[in-house]
């Protein structure tokens, strides 16, 4: 008799967010929490520049400027992720897709290993306190993009422009949830764990 092995199948959780809205802080909580691998496509840019490999060259003006990076670049960093990292329930991905053609790109990827995005949680603040979030931020990190006025309204424009399409495009596939992030850290994080606990 020919037995069954059933796999168990990944979770595929995206973050949303404009920039400053929380995304780094809530991820440490729902990684230890649903036993996640957290992929800050932003994150693994900054190890590239500090290691001054080719990739990183490439990337440092961009982010410092307050532009994306080329798609190509942070999809295949994605995939290579996927591919690479076992021992957990699935993947929370932080600032990944940030466009349209991103959010194909990983559609197609899933597909592939007939998988699909599993939820979008949006952690929305008002644009008026992301300035100040960030300033804050850039006191603890010391993160270059985080230094200038100028850089910052260039992540907004961006976020506005190039990844506030993405809502739509959740929205239209059922997968987009949105978490009200205002308030204090445990505030937000329990919005967040009731719906992720519904998932
Ligand atoms: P973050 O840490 O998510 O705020 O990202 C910092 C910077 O890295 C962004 O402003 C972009 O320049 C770059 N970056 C991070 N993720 C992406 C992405 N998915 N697509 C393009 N650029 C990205």
């Amino acid at each position: 008799m020919l037995s069954t092995i059933i796999f168990d199948k990944m979770k595929y959780y995206i973050l949303f967010g404009p920039p400053g809205a929380g995304k780094g802080t809530q991820a440490t909580a729902m990684v230890e929490k649903y036993n996640l691998h957290h992929i800050s496509t932003g994150a693994l840019l900054r190890k590239e520049i500090a290691a001054g490999s080719e990739l990183g060259l490439k990337a440092k003006a961009l982010i410092e400027q307050g532009c994306l990076v080329p798609d190509e670049v942070v999809e295949g960093m994605i995939e290579n992720e996927f591919r690479t990292v076992t021992g957990v329930d699935g993947f929370l991905l932080d600032g990944f897709p940030r466009t349209l053609p991103q959010a194909e790109a990983l559609d197609a990827i899933l597909a592939r290993n007939s998988d699909e995005v599993t939820a979008t949680v949006s952690i929305m603040i008002p644009d008026a306190m992301i300035m100040e979030r960030i300033k804050g931020r850039a006191l603890k990190e010391g993160r270059a993009d985080d230094a200038s006025e100028d850089v910052i309204n260039n992540r907004i424009a961006t976020y506005h422009s190039q990844t506030e399409p993405l809502i739509g495009y959740y929205r239209n596939a059922g997968k987009y949830h949105e978490i009200d992030g205002t308030g204090t850290i445990e505030e937000v994080r329990d919005r967040i764990f009731s719906a992720m606990d519904k998932f």
